[in-house]
């Protein structure tokens, strides 16, 4: 086959103790995911379903990257995050299998530019331009489930320029991993590279150029990114 210009490379990430790299097919992102984190956002934290959104593979940013500081917002956020791995598709799964089709973790951060997010949500109107622009999904290598174990507790911290910002436990999922990954295959068929970026705690806020924002999970380590000047 070919193509009339050549096709971009498929977007990866690392894999801790692989010479590898890990395909990046789509990032899925869960809204509200934290208790505390609806509140803060002026939402009731119940158990309705939960709602996601989406950004381009190519959003991906690696560990230690600098992100030019984003046009066009003067509210630019970080957001700490459990990245799940998506190894094994599948559609319908149930929550008793969910683990299975999991390859492993990565810590992630889900830059947002939070001023166009809310105009976006107070007029109806997609997130896409808050949640899915350039550079949007910072993530650091992955670690596979069979050296690191599954997930459902463990401290998720963020600080800003050594100052933390965010402090919780991954147990505070409102909708843990393997329910997600069942509510998500219930709707789209889940591929082999999918990213799931789990839902930020509280205590989000914003950066600015020269910021060194640092995500820190409990057993798969930290996630560095520096905020540069505007791009
Ligand atoms: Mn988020």
């Amino acid at each position: 086959m070919t193509f009339v210009f050549d096709p971009m490379p498929t977007p990866s990430l690392p894999v801790a103790g692989e010479d590898a790299r890990f395909p990046v097919r789509r990032i899925f992102c869960v809204g509200r995911n934290y208790a505390a984190h609806a509140r803060e956002m002026g939402k009731d934290p119940d158990r309705d379903p939960p709602f996601f959104f989406t950004k381009p593979a190519d959003a991906i940013v690696e560990d230690k990257a600098t992100v030019p500081y984003p046009p066009e917002t003067a509210n630019f956020h970080y957001e700490a995050e459990l990245v799940v791995a998506i190894g094994t598709g599948g559609d319908n799964i149930a929550q008793g299998d969910a683990l299975a089709h999991v390859y492993g973790y990565a810590v992630g951060n889900d830059l947002t530019r939070r001023d166009l997010q809310l105009e976006a949500r107070e007029k109806g109107r997609p997130w896409d331009w808050g949640k899915a622009f350039d550079r949007s999904a910072p993530i650091a290598a992955i670690r596979k489930a069979s050296d690191v174990g599954h997930l459902s507790k463990g401290s998720i911290k963020l600080s800003v320029n050594g100052e933390v910002k965010q402090d919780a436990d991954l147990s505070e999922l409102i909708w843990d991993v393997p329910e997600v990954i069942s509510i998500i295959s219930a709707s789209i068929e889940l591929k082999p590279g999918d990213l799931i970026m789990t839902g930020t705690p509280a205590g989000v806020g914003a950066l600015a150029p020269g910021d060194i924002c640092i995500v820190t999970i409990e057993g798969l380590g930290d996630l560095t990114t520096t905020i540069g000047p505007k791009a």
